[in-house]
């Protein structure tokens, strides 16, 4: 089944200058910015420039230097905060919703990146 991209998502308005955001890094590819609701002192979302609605849309419709470009750009990220956890930093957690059963509320593309604290269980026992 192929995937349908609004246009009228709110990452979308992001990207088009339309809403503020407080960016984190920018690069060619992706905009890294801060979660408007943290769940933790670090919390921060990369996004791809391209319109994609999440991880299979985007690895399989991105270019290579698109799907590049946003794996380096993550980095950028953990690199700047300082998390990254072979070269002292405290580490982090990465995570990408999709669909229904992962709870994905904005349909563009999306990797959290949480730390600032040790954030225990992955999920939620239902
Ligand atoms: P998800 O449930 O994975 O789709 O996560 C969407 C995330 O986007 C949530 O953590 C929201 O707090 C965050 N969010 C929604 N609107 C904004 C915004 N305008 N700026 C920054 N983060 C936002």
């Amino acid at each position: 089944m192929g995937y349908v991209y609004d246009a009228d998502n709110i990452f979308a308005k992001i990207l088009r200058g339309e809403i503020p955001n407080d960016t984190v890094v920018e690069t060619e590819h992706a905009l890294a910015f801060n979660d408007i609701a943290p769940q933790a002192p670090v919390h921060v979302l990369v996004i791809p420039k391209g319109p994609f609605v999440n991880w299979d849309h985007f690895v399989t419709a991105a270019a290579a230097e698109e799907i590049a470009g946003f794996a380096r750009a993550l980095h950028q990220v953990i690199e700047k905060l300082g998390l990254e956890p072979g070269v002292g930093g405290q580490g982090y957690r990465l995570i990408m919703n999709a669909g229904e059963a992962g709870v994905q509320d904005v349909q563009h593309l999306h990797a959290h990146i949480l730390s600032g604290r040790v954030l225990g269980p992955l999920i939620e026992r239902a």
